[in-house]
């Protein structure tokens, strides 16, 4: 990456401190090498780091940097696995809101609570807890992954199926503009339809379009259970067909994830404890209401597992299993990292009727490349992750690995589905931008970005690529 251009060490830093407090700023190398990256394979070095407490230190250091020239990405956790918040030019500061996580307000009567962006996800549930209340949508990664970083990934997650994916559950959102003002958008009414909807705007924009302050989002009652059901397959193509078959049936789950032998094999060996039995993928099921209902369902479900082939089934009825269940599933990723020295993480998405052909494209294109791919994912909502596994030290392997990427995009694409399901397009994805929309349609989303950050403060060279940035991964490879 070129040099930076600007005064940070003389102008800029000493301006920060001043907004944000002597130590919540950050320039040291160590540090900046620390921000280089998220959970994606994507690297950038950022100038300098700041922490930030309050809305006004927000506004402040946006309004600083439309006077200095500097761009901005605010960050939560950094566990997108997009380059989300991988710097594309050198001149740019990372904004860290993950100290900004407190409630803000709790209207148990409406069903909404108001919290800062970074409040972490499985925080924000324990918090709602004891008033028998959650918040729906749940990446695997709730455990570190803030409001802020959801909401503008519209992440999705297990009970997606069901509950739908995060923009369905943002009411209202405080935003600082690429300007430095302060906006407050959305409504506590359930219907709401006063004008261009602002709010759905920002949810899923990457950071590009402003920088969420407060938000305030619908819960939901806790059902009475939640109980799970695993029924193993010979192979992830059969494990496919038997999702689709469930949600046919009326079913309703909660949930539906599949993953394949690689993948159980993975999470065998992390766990040391756990034992899967021999197959070549597992589905888990979960199913949510009261009891008798859920149980009933449970018994229906392990005859329907039976008739689609599957060479066994089991039920979790206790709390402690199925959070077992769970635990092993949302270890998935964590395992598979450990297989080799590179792990990427991809999320394609298609029509329910093509997720058994999708499993088909990835083992064709893992074959044709040579590069080994573990799958699971939310098969429910057609969302898979193929983990691509990897030593991006070995040129010839590391183009490979490139290759596969590229024509898994496209296979998703030829299936009618999408490169990203739920991680978005960050700095990881731009390539593929004008292979899945229309000329007219990047323009729009050019004029959308231009209407709100004519400047490009946020997140330059994010889901829009700037001039001169190189996008195609086969170019250097
Ligand atoms: C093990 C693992 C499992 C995962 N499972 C899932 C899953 O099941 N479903 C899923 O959808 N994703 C999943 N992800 C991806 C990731 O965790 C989610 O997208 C998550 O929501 C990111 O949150 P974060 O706080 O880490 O955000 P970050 O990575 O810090 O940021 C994500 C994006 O949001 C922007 N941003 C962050 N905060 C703000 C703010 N306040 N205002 C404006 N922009 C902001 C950033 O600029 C960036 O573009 C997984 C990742 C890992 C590593």
């Amino acid at each position: 990456m070129e040099k930076h251009l600007l005064n940070w060490d003389g102008v800029i830093i000493p301006k920060l401190k001043k907004i944000a407090g002597e130590d919540n700023v950050l320039n040291h190398a160590i540090d900046l090498y620390i921000y280089s990256r998220d959970a994606s394979i994507d690297v950038g070095m950022p100038a300098a780091v700041a922490f930030v407490n309050t809305t006004e230190e927000v506004a402040d250091i946006v309004k600083l940097a439309n006077e200095e020239g500097f761009s901005i990405i605010p960050r939560g956790a950094g566990s997108n696995v997009s380059g989300g918040v991988i710097p594309a030019k050198p001149d740019c500061l990372i904004l860290v809101l993950a100290r900004m996580n407190k409630v803000v307000d709790f209207d148990v009567e409406n069903f909404l609570i108001t919290v800062e962006p970074g409040i972490v996800c499985l925080d924000l549930n324990t918090y709602l807890e004891p008033y028998g209340f959650y918040f729906p949508p749940d990446p695997a990664s709730d455990k570190t992954a803030t409001i802020g970083g959801m909401i503008n990934n519209n992440s999705g997650g297990i009970r997606a199926l069901k509950y739908g994916v995060t923009e369905e559950w943002i009411m209202g959102l405080e935003v600082v503009l690429a300007d430095g003002n302060v906006i407050n958008i959305g409504n506590k009414a359930i219907k709401f339809v006063c004008g261009y909807d602002l709010v759905s705007l920002f949810v899923g924009s990457e950071g590009t379009l402003g920088i969420i302050t407060k938000a305030m989002l619908k819960i939901q009652p806790l059902p009475a259970v939640r109980l799970v059901a695993s029924g193993y397959f010979n192979s992830a193509f059969e494990a496919g067909k038997c999702v689709r078959e469930i949600i046919k049936r009326g079913f309703d789950p909660s949930g539906t994830e599949i993953l394949d032998y690689k993948t159980l094999k993975a999470v065998e060996e992390y766990s040391g404890t756990l034992k899967f039995p021999e197959c070549g993928a597992v589905v888990l099921v979960e199913l949510d209401g009261n009891r008798d209902d859920v149980e009933m369902r449970l018994d229906k479900l392990e005859v329907l597992f039976k008739e689609m082939g599957a060479i066994k089934s089991e039920t979790a009825r206790d709390l402690e299993t199925c959070t077992q269940v769970w635990a092993a599933r949302k270890a998935a990723f964590p395992a598979l990292t450990l297989r080799r020295p590179t792990a990427r993480m991809e999320d394609v998405s298609v029509p329910l009727k093509n997720l058994p052909a999708m499993f088909q494209e990835i083992d064709r294109v893992s074959e044709k490349n040579g590069i080994e791919i573990a799958t699971f994912g939310h098969a429910g909502d057609g969302n898979l992750h193929p983990i691509l596994l990897w030593d991006e030290r070995d040129p010839d392997e590391h183009r490979r690995a490139l290759q596969t990427l590229v024509d898994l995009w496209h296979a998703a694409i030829e299936l009618e589905g999408t490169v990203t399901g739920e991680h978005g397009i960050g700095v990881s994805k731009l390539m593929m931008m004008p292979v899945e929309h229309q000329p007219k349609v990047l323009e729009l989303k050019k004029k959308i970005k231009d209407a709100f950050d004519p400047k490009n403060i946020l997140c330059p060279g994010h889901i829009i690529p700037i001039p001169g940035q190189r996008i195609n991964i086969l170019e250097d490879a």
